[in-house]
């Protein structure tokens, strides 16, 4: 597929997203979220579901949790629209409670659509309901910073899963920030792993790549990126104030 192949694609996908009454969230939300970023990335970023300020705006990760992670992006040289992010359902689940398994399988399409569009060569998952559709079974305490072969089944066709925590959780519990920035740390690493990977699949490795290896970058100190820990549970001071992240 070309770059505007890609593009087009993912944007029909994005159009039904809107439309979507799949599931009771689609009742709530004010809009939906469907994910953006660059069509010819290797790397996916997916998250739970939108917040308060995602759902107001359309778009991923755009309250205090998407500040976190870009400044963690930014720790290993990488840009929010060098990478694609989305969720794992793409509306809001009232008052941010975790979303339902019904929810979630009926979600599920779409997110395994998008990945079969862009064929990554890395999902990261971020937080435990997203390492539930990558790694069945693990827990994130016991797996974040590791990576494991996906299921084809899920859309990527010859990938990594590598889990995080999520980035609110590092924003409630102030020892989760130095762990995820360790653990951010690695994710170039297990990019070039699953390229090597690709490779002896026979699958297609990104000629002209669109993120680096993070190696060329100044790691930025954790501190400078992360708020305090917020106490606050809030919905309109933070927007991301989700229960089950960690
Ligand atoms: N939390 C998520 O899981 N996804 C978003 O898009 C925003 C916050």
């Amino acid at each position: 597929m070309t770059r505007e192949e890609r593009r087009a694609a993912l944007d029909a996908i994005a159009d039904e997203i809107r439309v979507c009454e799949r599931c009771r969230l689609a009742q709530g939300r004010t809009q939906a979220v469907p994910g953006e970023g660059d069509p010819d990335t290797e790397v996916v970023f997916v998250g739970e579901g939108p917040g308060q300020q995602e759902d107001r705006h359309g778009r991923p990760f755009v309250g205090p949790a998407g500040g976190l992670l870009e400044g963690l992006l930014g720790s290993v040289g990488w840009k929010r629209q060098e990478v694609f992010i989305t969720n794992v359902v793409k509306c809001r689940p009232p008052g941010n409670r975790d979303p339902e398994p019904d929810e979630i399988a009926a979600c599920q399409p779409f997110l395994r659509r998008q990945l079969e569009v862009l064929d990554p060569a890395l999902v990261v998952t971020l937080g435990r309901f997203s390492l539930q559709a990558f790694m069945p079974g693990e827990r994130i305490s016991r797996s974040h910073g590791t990576e494991r072969t996906v299921d084809p089944a899920s859309g990527a066709r010859a990938a990594k899963a590598y889990a995080l925590y999520h980035p609110a959780a590092a924003l409630r519990q102030a020892s989760l920030k130095v762990t995820m920035q360790r653990d951010m740390a690695g994710v170039p690493d297990a990019l070039l792993r699953s390229r090597a990977a690709r490779d002896a699949w026979g699958g297609v490795v990104a000629e002209t790549p669109v993120v680096g290896t993070g190696r060329e970058a100044d790691r930025a100190d954790l501190a400078s990126l992360v708020p305090e820990a917020s106490t606050s549970t809030d919905d309109a001071a933070g927007g991301d104030d989700q229960m089950g992240l960690f």
